[in-house]
């Protein structure tokens, strides 16, 4: 089994683009000689700063993110921007997040990649559980990579359960436990009168296994959150209805102890390419959207102080995640930011919701003039990377083919996407040309696709139901 502390090669060696033509492979090669060359130049950045970090947050969109950046609110977000190549990542449909984010991570369309629901039935039997990583018929960018000795981190992930054997490391969504609250309503994490953690041992939350040691300590619970973190979301946490607060609390809990796992294994391991997803922006879009007077809602002052600026907080809160980050790698490690979707005010039902008429959105969950778009956001920046570049819009399944032939390796040509070549300089292009190959999908069946139970399918479920997105 591999061994997420497994020794790396030396960094010229080990950033040789395995597949690349001899051309680039030497202009590569030369590159990273360089600075050694030069006299070790860029003595500042870290030693092993990773090649690439990706930040998956869901729903994110230009909606929120023009005007807060427009009102200085975004520092990073903001500087990310004028320092990339930027635009519109347009989804598909059902915009529903376990289809897209497997298809930002695979490059193909739900029908290929088969994660095409929330759900799916065990075959034989009339149960439903969330859907697993094992369902998914093609490979993702970190098979890819990992077969390309390329090391990957990958965090949190949707769906990710059960954690996939790479080059690398996986803290699988599940990692976090969902338990039950005094209500009947199924939270997250949470701990017994003593203060342990509740959780059910189960397999595949983290790859290795062993890994899931150093993850758990990092696990915050709703009720861990402290006040002045609350404040960072609501203005008067102290005088806030806890059961408005109660979904900004579980996600920011759920949030939080991705990003900041994700951060420390980030350090710990190095890895060349590392993902983690924050699911919070979405979560507090479906809540908290209707309370915010900037998208031309009728608020009451009192609601409005309260809760008319947690969508636009939580987004404060993902920029300092980001930025947290970017602290801890140098200037040549690229960052790229997509969203599986948008989230907008739906105009056409607004106007018939405020006669009071009932309205059902598109997707079919909630009886409320706003719902997730087909406009996500795609940021990137890093060397040879495009600056203060608009980009025609591109999809999210030219996420992964983005990333790969930014790295050096090929596109797959039954890949559904195209590398977006718009957001490379000219010279990055001359020296890195992109190239394919046929498909990645050789070595036969991926395996088993049955979907797998867990202990906490119930409580997914049940969370799934409140948040609309299943009956
Ligand atoms: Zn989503």
């Amino acid at each position: 089994m591999p061994d997420v502390h497994r020794r790396r090669p030396p960094r010229a060696v080990r950033n040789r683009p395995t597949f690349a033509p001899i051309a680039a492979l030497t202009v590569a090669l030369l590159l990273s000689l360089l600075p050694a060359l030069a006299g070790c130049s860029n003595e500042e950045a870290p030693a092993e700063s990773p090649r690439l970090l990706l930040f998956g947050v869901d729903a994110g969109t230009w909606n929120i993110l023009t005007p807060m950046m427009q009102a200085g609110e975004l520092p990073t977000l903001t500087s990310l921007v004028n320092r990339g190549s930027y635009g519109i990542l347009k989804t598909g449909v059902p915009i529903q997040s376990p289809q897209m984010w497997t298809s930002i991570a695979t490059g193909v369309v739900p029908e290929k990649h088969g994660i095409t629901r929330f759900t799916a039935e065990i075959p034989g039997t009339d149960r439903e559980v969330p859907v697993t990583s094992n369902m998914r018929k093609v490979k993702a960018f970190w098979n890819i990579l990992s077969e390309a000795d390329v090391t990957v981190g990958i965090v949190g992930w949707w769906p990710s359960w059960p954690a996939e054997e790479v080059n690398g490391f996986v803290i699988a969504q599940r990692a976090w436990p969902v338990n039950w609250s005094r209500h009947g309503i199924p939270f997250g994490a949470a701990r017994d009168r003593s203060g342990r953690l509740m959780v059910e041992d189960f397999d595949g939350r983290t790859y290795p296994e062993e890994l899931y040691a150093d993850f758990e300590p990092f696990i915050v619970t709703e009720e861990d959150v402290t006040t002045s973190e609350l404040a960072l979301l609501f203005p008067d946490p102290s005088f806030t209805d806890p059961a408005k607060q109660f979904h900004a609390r579980w996600v920011f809990a759920k949030d939080k102890t991705f990003a900041d796992a994700g951060l420390a294994m980030l350090k710990r391991h190095k890895p060349d390419v590392f993902a983690v997803y924050l699911q919070g922006t979405d979560v507090v879009s479906h809540y908290y959207w209707g309370y915010q007077r900037q998208e031309g809602f009728t608020v009451s002052p009192a609601d409005e102080r309260l809760y008319g600026r947690v969508v636009r907080n939580y987004y404060r809160y993902v920029d300092g995640v980001i930025a947290a980050y970017l602290q801890e790698v140098g200037d040549e490690t690229a960052v790229m930011i997509v969203s599986d979707h948008g989230f907008e005010t739906k105009r056409d039902l607004k106007e018939r919701w405020e006669r009071g008429e009932k309205i059902r959105t598109v997707e079919g969950g909630k009886d409320v003039p706003w719902d997730h778009g087909v406009d996500g956001i795609f940021i990137m920046t890093g060397p040879g990377v495009r600056k203060d570049n608009r980009l025609p819009d591109t999809s999210v399944v030219d996420v992964t083919p983005t990333m790969l032939a930014y790295l050096g390796l090929p596109v797959a040509e039954d890949m559904d996407g195209t590398a977006t070549v718009e957001a490379f300089e000219a010279s990055f292009l001359d020296g890195n040309p992109v190239t394919t190959v046929a498909t990645y999908e050789t070595g036969g069946p991926q395996g088993d696709q049955t979907p797998m139970e867990s202990p906490m399918d119930e409580g997914i479920k049940e969370k799934l139901r409140a948040l609309g997105y299943i009956e």
